[in-house]
């Protein structure tokens, strides 16, 4: 018979604010799913705490976490090692125990390209991107990596854009373009794939619009949304209406949890089980 065993395996979210993190319910569906004897802790951590709670990480042998805001940028000085892709964009969610060492990853960027390679094959795909935060910036540099040739940052700010812009440009194979978001953006004929990682169109703002010229898109586009709730935003439905192809920030979302979980336990999750478990949260 099997010896008896009651320590689980421990992964977690560090976060402040991080109550309302749904990623718990997505990733102990799986677990409960695949029959692993493990958890995934929702934790509040305050910025002035980080070392301590990766130092907590080590010592109680968490087998790995995410992290979300503020720590993204700050945990990487408490890792032993990050990805190519972090040290590109300077920015961490996902840390795996690899040995004694915690490695730091980015799957927010990795999640998006599985969803797009379930659509086209982005080699040689020419996108246009709405933002220029913390999603924007992992998105443009694994699409980079995953062999689009070209992408318009379109961006509110200059600063911001501009240093996307830049990172692109300096960091990776694509040509990258910066242009300043004033009005309807006209998406310019030839572009495979329209992006929005801005926050516009999040709950409880449902109605926000992202200002884009719809009669310049074609049913030949593909339409992505980074928007997890709800996940049929405005954009997305009008892309609908066009006939684009059109994929939304819940696929994003699970793909980036579906990455994080191989990468910790080994298992291949069931994808449709997290999709459920976030279905579940956001009624959607
Ligand atoms: P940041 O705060 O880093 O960036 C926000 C971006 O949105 C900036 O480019 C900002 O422009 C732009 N923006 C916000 N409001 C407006 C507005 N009213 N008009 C024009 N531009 C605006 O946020 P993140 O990049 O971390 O997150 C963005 C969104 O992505 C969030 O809603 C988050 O939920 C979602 N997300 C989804 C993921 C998924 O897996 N589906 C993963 C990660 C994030 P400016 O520079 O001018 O301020």
């Amino acid at each position: 018979s099997e010896p008896l065993n009651f320590k689980q395996e421990i992964t977690c979210v560090f976060g402040h604010p991080v109550a309302e993190n749904p990623t718990q319910a997505m990733i102990e569906a799986a677990f409960q799913h695949h029959n692993l004897e493990w958890r995934y802790l929702t934790i509040e951590v305050y910025p002035q705490d980080l070392e301590a709670a990766v130092a907590g990480m080590r010592a109680m042998n968490f087998r790995g976490g995410n992290l979300t805001i503020p720590h993204k940028v700050e945990v990487i000085q408490y890792l032993d090692r990050v990805s190519e892709a972090v040290s590109v964009m300077g920015a961490v969610n996902c840390i795996i125990r690899d040995g004694d060492e915690l490695v730091g990853d980015n799957t927010d960027g990795k999640g998006f390209v599985e969803s797009l390679k379930s659509v086209t094959n982005p080699k040689g795909k020419s996108i246009v991107m709405f933002g220029a935060g913390g999603a924007a910036r992992a998105m443009a540099v694994e699409t980079a990596f995953a062999g689009v040739t070209k992408i318009t940052i379109v961006n509110r700010s200059v600063e911001r854009g501009e240093a996307l812009a830049k990172l692109i440009n300096d960091k990776t194979d694509c040509a990258a373009e910066f242009v300043k978001w004033d009005g309807d953006y006209q998406v310019p004929a030839g572009t495979d794939i329209v992006i929005n990682s801005t926050s516009i169109g999040l709950y409880p703002d449902v109605d926000a619009k992202v200002a884009v010229d719809l009669s310049t898109l074609t049913p030949e586009m593909v339409v992505a949304d980074v928007i997890p709730n709800p996940p049929r935003t405005w954009l997305m439905k009008e892309a609908e209406k066009i006939g684009c192809t059109t994929l939304d920030g819940l696929g994003m979302l699970v793909n980036q949890g579906v990455i994080g979980f191989k990468l910790w336990t080994g298992v291949d999750p069931d994808t449709s089980v997290m999709r459920k478990a976030l279905e579940d949260v956001f009624e959607a």
